[in-house]
Order: structure tokens, then sequence, then C-alpha cells
């Protein structure tokens, strides 16, 4: 089952994290783990990017977004901010109180606490924006058919999912180019990570890495088609997905 709940500020690190960046323009140490990485941070003042700061597959998602637009995932708001100074008329969702009540000074017009997955939470949108490894908060492969058939309620006629993501793969090639992959394991994007901010730490959580080939099958099989429509530097690409 893919989770529906919202975060406690006491268990929500990267909030915790923007709302201090937001205060005092200055954060202490993100810090990132993972079973399959080394420690690791996120840099909070990234989160605060402008839309110069952006790479150009985001740049490309935003000019792409049209009609009523779903930020989902939100965080600090920096893409619904960049669409709305667009004049486009976004909507952002998140689920960290910390973050959405940023969002809020830092002036998007409609957000809201909210969990995606939420079976409460069913309005409907031209554009669904998952930006920064949006894939993410699939979580597992195994939640794809759940995600599908959310966002064939939320999607509206002729509307559209952009999601960006990354082929994990390079984390398993050998020297000589091969590739050396279990393929009796787990999907080799299915990611466990737990994040701390000074003594805040959340609950470990799933994040989904997926390469576009594994995206397009899911898809086809929940009658969505996807498209490549920009490769970043380093196996990472945006994608469109549109309801057949
Ligand atoms: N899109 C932002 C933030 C990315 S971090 C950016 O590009 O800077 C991912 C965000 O997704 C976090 O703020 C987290 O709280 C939020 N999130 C995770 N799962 C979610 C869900 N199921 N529904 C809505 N938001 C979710």
């Amino acid at each position: 089952m893919i989770n529906s709940n919202l975060l406690s500020a006491d268990k929500d690190p990267m909030g915790t994290a923007i709302a201090d960046y937001f205060k005092c323009h200055k954060a202490d140490r993100l810090r990132v783990f993972s079973s399959l990485f080394d420690e690791d941070e996120i840099p909070v003042k990234e989160l605060f990017r402008s839309e110069k700061q952006m790479s150009l597959l985001e740049r490309t998602a935003l000019k792409m977004a049209t009609g009523k637009i779903l930020d989902i995932g939100a965080g600090s708001g920096c893409h619904a901010l960049a669409l709305q100074e667009a004049g486009k008329d976004v909507q952002a969702i998140d689920i960290s109180p910390l973050s959405v009540e940023v969002m809020k000074q830092r002036g998007v017009n409609k957000v809201s606490l909210t969990n995606l997955f939420d079976p409460r939470f069913c309005d409907s949108y031209d554009t669904l924006l998952m930006l920064m490894n949006g894939s993410g908060i699939i979580g597992k492969l195994e939640n794809l058919p759940d995600f599908f058939l959310k966002m064939k309620q939320i999607l509206r006629p002729n509307g559209y999912i952009l999601m960006d993501s990354s082929d994990l793969r390079y984390l398993f090639e050998e020297e000589d180019g091969s590739f050396v992959i279990d393929l009796a394991g787990d999907y080799y994007g299915e990611i466990d990570f737990q994040m701390q901010y000074k003594d805040i730490q959340g609950d470990s959580f799933d994040w989904l890495y997926i390469d576009f080939q594994t995206l397009s099958l899911y898809a086809a099989e929940h009658g969505f088609k996807a498209e490549l429509i920009k490769e970043g530097k380093h196996y990472d690409y945006l994608a469109k997905l549109s309801f057949q």
C-alpha cells in the first residue's frame, strides 16, 4: 500500500531545514542516509533555486506545464512560484506542514497540506508536475498500479504528467562498461532513504528511481503513453505521460 499520511514536525527534517533557511537565510546540514549510498547531504539552498538556477529538464517542464497545474511534492515552492510568476494557474501540495507554511509565506497562492495518495484528494488537473526525481514518491515498482489509478482519477482529458527521474544503472557499471544487476533481486532503482537535520530524524522511506524503459512498460500496461522529452547530463530524463 502506498503511504497516504502526512508528516509531523518532529519527524520532518527536510521541512525543518526549509523553514530554517526561509527564516535565517542559512541552514545546518540536511543529511541523507541510505543502504545503497554513502552518507550524503542535500544543500538546503538548492531547495530554494530560482528558475535561472534550475536544470534544463526542470525549465523545460515549466515551459510545457499548461492549464490547471498541480505541483506534487512542492517543497519550498520553487516550481510553483516560477509558474505563478509566468501567470500560470498552479496549486502546490506537500505532506510537510512546515514546507506548506513556508510556501504560504513565500506567496504561493494555492497551496495545501495534502498527500497525493489520500483518497479524499480528487480535484482534477491538466498538468501534473513531479520534479526533483519526481518518480520518488511512488516509492516502489509495486506501487505503480496504484499510482496510475490515482493519475487517471485526477487528470483531465488531454492532460499529462511531467516527471523527471534517473536510471541508476551507472551505479552498477563495471570498468569494461558491462552492468552487474541482480535480476532476481529488487528493482535496482528502489532505494530506502532516511534524513536528518539537527536532532530531527525522519522515518525511513522508499524512493523510486526508474529508467525510462521500465516506466514506459508500466505506463503502457495502465493505458498511458510515455514520451522521452529530454535527457539530462547524468542518466536523468524528463518524461511526459498521457492517458491514451
Ligand atoms: N519539488 C521540490 C521538492 C522535492 S523533495 C523541489 O524540486 O525542490 C520531495 C517533496 O515531496 C518533499 O517536500 C516531500 O515532503 C514531498 N512528498 C513526499 N511524498 C509525498 C506525497 N505522497 N504527496 C505529496 N507530497 C509528498
